[in-house]
Formats: structure tokens, sequence, C-alpha cells
């Protein structure tokens, strides 16, 4: 029998925000927090790392956490224009997104890289969310399975299970990321069945591994996508923009 697991709520702003709307964002948020993270909820928001400064400042007293969306796959080095995660831990992250589709549609991440950017994320103390999904034609061709589990088999293969105890999964269909269309609550709960399956069958205590769903959450459909059995809360992308529709779903994780 699993224990109860905690919901987890976390905005990817993606390439949007600059100072002054990210402050009426993030003290929004603030203001909201007390009521939308509470001992069962965790809620943070996942910045483009020149705002880490800020998000420290805003949100230091604040029950939010704040991370990244993306790490380099090394430590340190001759790497221009990447960020290294223990870069971001030093601006106090806890969490770094990796293998999001957009990095891996736009950048050519293949899912061994992403499993790199998991372990680098790791050794700086930060929880990589490692992302998964099929793309509509995938899933049209009956892929799904096959395309999903291969990521996530790539990530198991390449990490030892006290890493992997420590990262969370969130399984966005890539067909349903900015387009408004969520996959419905059945579609995301047996692909979540899918992923706690494999994720157990490496190791038992890999069980309880989080697991959030990405692809237009919203304040109306949140809590049903949440109130699915293996469905641990959501990644939220356009939503976590606006400080109201973010605040409604944290509430509807509780
Ligand atoms: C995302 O980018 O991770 C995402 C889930 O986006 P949206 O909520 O806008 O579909």
């Amino acid at each position: 029998m699993s224990k109860q697991r905690a919901k987890w709520v976390v905005g990817n702003w993606k390439m949007h925000g600059r100072l002054a709307e990210n402050e009426v964002l993030l003290r929004a948020l603030v203001d909201g927090a007390g009521t939308a993270a509470t001992g069962t909820v965790r809620v943070g928001v996942c910045v483009p790392a020149p705002y880490l400064a800020q998000a420290e400042a805003l949100l230091r007293e604040a029950p939010l956490v704040w991370g990244v969306q993306d790490v380099s796959a090394y430590a340190e080095g001759a790497y221009t224009g990447e960020v290294a995660a223990g870069m971001a831990a030093d601006f106090g992250a806890t969490l770094a997104i990796v293998g999001h589709s957009e990095r891996r549609a736009y950048h050519g991440e293949r899912s061994e890289v992403v499993a790199l950017k998991a372990q680098r994320a790791l050794d700086a103390g930060l929880t990589p969310i490692v992302c998964v999904g099929e793309t509509l034609e995938q899933r049209e061709s009956g892929a799904t399975q096959a395309v999903v589990g291969a990521q996530i088999d790539a990530v198991l293969a390449a990490l030892p299970v006290a890493g992997l105890a420590r990262i969370v999964v969130a399984y966005e269909p890539v067909w349903a990321i900015g387009t408004g269309k969520s996959a419905t609550a059945e579609q995301a709960q047996e692909m979540h069945a899918f992923l706690r399956a494999r994720l157990a069958s490496k190791d038992a205590a890999l069980a309880d591994v989080p697991l959030l769903y990405g692809g237009s959450v919203k304040p109306d459909n949140a809590q049903t996508l949440f109130g699915q059995k293996d469905i641990d809360g959501g990644l939220i992308g356009g939503a976590s923009l606006k400080s109201q529709d973010f605040l409604a779903i944290c509430a509807a994780a509780r």
C-alpha cells in the first residue's frame, strides 16, 4: 500500500517576464501562498535564469520554492551560454526542469542528455523535474507508451536508485502543451499509472516518485486531473503567468 503522497504545483514561466511584471506576479503569489501552499501542497515557480535573484529576494520568506527551466549537462567549463545547476543553487533554487519538450524539439536534446542534466541537478542539491511526453503523431500511431517508456528508461538506466528517489517526473503530452487542449483525466491517469509501474519495476523505492501532469492545466480542469489516483499535481505553463489562475490551480491541489 502506497503512502499518502504530497501534491506539487510548479509554474513554468518559459521565456516570459520582465522585472516589473515579475514583481507584481511574485508579490501576488506571496500574498496568496498562505492559503495555496499548505502542508500537503508544495508550490514552486521555475523562472528564466536571469530572474533567479529576484525570485530569491521576493520568495525567501514565503512558503514557495523556485527553480530554473533547464540546466547544463556539465558542472562547469567552457560551455558558453549554459547555466550550471550549481549556479542556480547559489540563488536558492531547489527545482530544475529538465527535458521539457520545447528543449527536446528546438534544441535537439536526447533522453541521454536529459539524464545527464538530471544528474547534474541532483549533484547540486536541486530536485530535477524530468519531463516526458509524446507528440500527437506518436499518440495517433499507437506509440505513446513506447515513446514515453524509452524517455523514462534512459533516466532510469543512467541514475542510481538513491538519486532517482529524489526526482519528480512530469508527464506532458506535447499536443497538450500551450494548445488549450488538455489530456482527459483518463488519458493522463493511464500514462501516470504506466510511469509509476515503470519506476516501481526499477526499484520498489521509486513507487512514490511524484508524478505531475502538464499540458493546458487551468483552474477549471485542475481538480479533476489532480483527483486521479496517480497524478500528484501539475506543471503549469501559461496559467502560471496569471496569479489568480495559478493560485486557483494550487487551491485545486488541496
Ligand atoms: C509547460 O510548458 O510545461 C506547460 C505545461 O504549458 P501549458 O500549461 O501552457 O500547456
